[in-house]
This record gives structure tokens, sequence and C-alpha cells, in this order.
């Protein structure tokens, strides 16, 4: 089997970089180790996805966005950020970017269950399912091979990978991240409460763990709970009415009362960082270049800002007839994508660090970088550029 381009991944951005070449004379290939009934209908992973308005945008060229019932996507008008008890919030607000809202919150599930209904209408794109990628070769100058479970062999003008922050094939090609470990975890669930929430996102930086809020549809919110693996696995193992008090008294009763809907989740707070995006025709995307914390909701945002960067780069060698995986091509994504990447990464775990940190100078710091950022304008637009 010989393609111009195989992604080895059809999670979110997998997904979403195939449907970025529709009514193209690209032959691509995806192929994933989940089967067809699975990504027909994934289930609910407890992530409600944050989206910013340049991620709609992609979503829209690509045309997964209008597939998406409007009852399923909610709005984000504004986000507060609040340090333990204290009253003080740095707030972001949709005035402050001139449209209608600050950004989306949509399940994970139904964002991808509606990349792979985009993606069935797309007639250049093959769907290898219930296959595993086992491994590659990359050392040829015209094409890379892939190893299949299935035992068959697959050639590649390009493979893509975005098989998750733990890739295979990132190692398969000697490429290494950089990782860090947080020790926490992150429960997330959804919840219903008895005061609206006004379509306002929180973040209460206690000093015990975080917790968070997404508003989705009517009185339901996403939870969001950073905690140690000790308090996590307590908090999974709690009856539900148990588990409703503990979250109604970490939001110091500011809904009201709250219930669980549904299943509580829990996923390990661990970072990366790929050394390098690219190697001889090859490249990574999404978590498998960059696997962000979660706390500021930015890492299938970053996915898809680099799948955007990638498809330009390998449209735009294609509309000058030269090879799609010059090391030109996957060289000029790496460095557009760095240069997006690096700051957010940076950011977001100084970010988490410091809100983790409870001496008595991180405190200080705590309540001064919040007012830093509400008062000083340049630093605040830095924040929201990243939003629009
Ligand atoms: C709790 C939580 C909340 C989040 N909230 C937000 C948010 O609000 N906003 C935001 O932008 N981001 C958020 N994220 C991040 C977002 O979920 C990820 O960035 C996104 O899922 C990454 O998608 P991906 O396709 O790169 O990887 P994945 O979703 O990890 O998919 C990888 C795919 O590759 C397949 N695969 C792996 N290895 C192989 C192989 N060898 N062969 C074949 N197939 C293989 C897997 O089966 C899977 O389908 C959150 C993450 C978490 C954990």
């Amino acid at each position: 089997m010989i393609f111009d381009i195989v992604i080895v991944g059809a999670g979110p951005v997998g997904l979403a970089l195939a449907c970025g070449f529709a009514n193209t004379k690209l032959k691509v290939a995806i192929i994933d180790k989940l089967s067809k009934k699975i990504l027909v209908n994934p289930a609910i992973d407890g992530r409600e996805i944050a989206l910013t308005h340049h991620s709609a945008n992609i979503l829209k060229k690509i045309g997964v966005w209008n597939y998406i019932p409007n009852e399923l996507i909610s709005v984000i008008k504004e986000a507060k950020i609040l340090d333990d008890s204290s009253k003080y919030s740095l707030n972001f607000k949709y005035q402050d970017i001139n449209k209608e809202s600050l950004g989306y919150l949509i399940p994970n599930n139904i964002i991808r269950r509606y990349l792979y209904k985009r993606l069935k209408d797309i007639s250049n794109v093959t769907l290898i399912n219930r296959t595993e990628c086992l491994s590659i070769d990359n050392n040829n100058n015209k094409y890379s091979s892939l190893l299949l479970s299935n035992k068959r062999k697959i050639k590649s003008s390009l493979v893509v990978a975005a098989d998750s922050r733990f890739s295979k094939m990132r190692s398969k090609v000697g490429i290494s991240a950089f990782i860090h470990n947080f020790d926490k975890n992150m429960i997330v669930c959804r919840m219903e409460h008895e005061k609206p929430h006004h379509n306002i996102a929180y973040e209460f930086f206690r000093y015990k763990q975080t917790q968070a809020s997404l508003p989705y549809i009517k009185k339901q919110s996403s939870i969001v709970t950073t905690v140690s693996k000790e308090t996590s696995s307590y908090l999974k193992g709690i009856s539900k009415n148990k588990f409703n008090k503990e979250i109604q008294n970490n939001f110091n009763n500011f809904f009201g009362k709250m219930k669980l809907i549904g299943k509580r989740y829990s996923y390990p707070m661990i970072t990366t960082y790929s050394k390098k995006f690219v190697a001889n025709r090859f490249a990574l995307v999404g978590d498998a270049a960059v696997g962000m914390h979660p706390v500021t909701a930015h890492g299938f945002n970053l996915g898809l800002k680099g799948l955007e960067i990638l498809t330009k780069e390998i449209k735009s060698a294609l509309d000058r007839n030269i090879d799609i995986s010059s090391s030109r091509v996957l060289r000029n994504y790496q460095y557009k994508l760095h240069r997006v990447a690096i700051p957010l990464y940076l950011s977001t775990n100084g970010i988490v660090s410091l809100y983790t940190n409870v001496t008595y100078p991180a405190k200080l710091a705590r309540k001064f970088a919040l007012r830093m950022v509400n008062s000083i304008k340049p630093v605040k637009q830095a924040f929201l550029g990243v939003l629009k």
C-alpha cells in the first residue's frame, strides 16, 4: 500500500488533520488501533474541551463545525481566576476581545464523533481501524514505511504521528521529549448545580487543590479537580452523595447544591514537549508534539494550530509542485509551531508550578501575579490574544 500521507492515530487531532486534506489530490490514510464502532461513537471520557475562536474557525474550514448540533455547544462568556479563598479575581470578559463570547465548550467525545462523521464523506482518505502501528523505518530517501499489527507494510511519502503524548512513533524515530511529571491527578466529571453559572468559567487555585468549573448547557458544569494521587483515589472511591458534598464544600457553596451526572474520570498530570517535531519523512502533531497541562485548556487548541500550519505548508508545496515531505517543508512547520508552542507550554507549566506552591513567598507572588495581569494592559492582552 502506497500513500502520500499516513496519519498514525485517529484521535481528535489526527482526524482533524485528515479532514484538512479533503478535495486535494493527496492519497491519505489514517490508522488507529481502535475499532470503527468506537470511532463512530466514542465513549464519554469526562473531558469537556474549551475551544478558542481560532479553533472554531479551523473546525469550520475543515467542514466539521456545521455537523456539531448547536444544542451540544456551550458558550463561555467570562473567565474568573481566584487565589485560595480571596474574593479578588483576575477577569477575562468577551468584551475584551470584541466578540460575543470568549470561546466554546464541547465534550471531547462529541468533537471526535463529528470529526469522524465528516471524515467518512471524504473520498481520498482511507481509514485503517483495529490496527496498531508497530514500527517505522524512515531511513529511505523516497518514503517512510510502517509495520502494522496485521503484519502488512505500508509506504508513504510522509508519516505524521498523532499518537498521543506518549507517542510510540516518536520514540521509534529516535526523537526524545522533555517530560514533566507534576505528580498530581485531575478528576473530571459533569455536575448539575442549583445556582446558574451565567456562562462563566471559574478557576479557584486553593492551597490544597485546584478547583475549576467550565459552564456547560443548562445548569451543568464540567468540574475539574486537581489533587494529589491519594486524594484522587479517595475522591473516585467515595459514594456519589459524599462526592457531591465534598465538591460543594470545595466551591464554598458557590453553586449551591451540586449533583454528579455520570462517572468520575481521572488523568495523570504529565506534560511532554518533543525535542524535535520533524525527522526524515516524518512529523509530529497534537499531543505527540506537545502534551500540555490541561489547566489552561490549550492542548487541543494548540493541536489544531499545529495542523493548520502543517496543512498550509503541505498545500503550498503541492501548489509549487515540490515534494510535500522535503526537509524545507518540514523545517518550516517545526519552526512555526515552536514559535507558538514554547511560550504557551512554558507559561502554563509556570502557572501550575506557582499555583501549587504554598510557601510564604509563593503565596505573595500568587496574589501579585493576578493583580499584575489584571492591571497591566499589554500583559492582559497577551493572555487574551490566545483566545481570539
Ligand atoms: C482532563 C483533560 C481536559 C482537557 N481539556 C482541554 C480543553 O479544555 N481544551 C483543549 O484545547 N484541550 C484540552 N485537553 C487536551 C486534549 O484533550 C488533547 O490535547 C487532545 O485529546 C489530543 O488529541 P490527539 O489526537 O493529539 O491525541 P489523543 O487524543 O491521545 O489520540 C491519540 C490516538 O492515537 C491512537 N494510537 C496511539 N498509538 C497508536 C499506534 N501505535 N497505532 C495506531 N493508533 C495509535 C489512539 O488509539 C488514539 O485514538 C484536555 C485534556 C485532559 C486530559
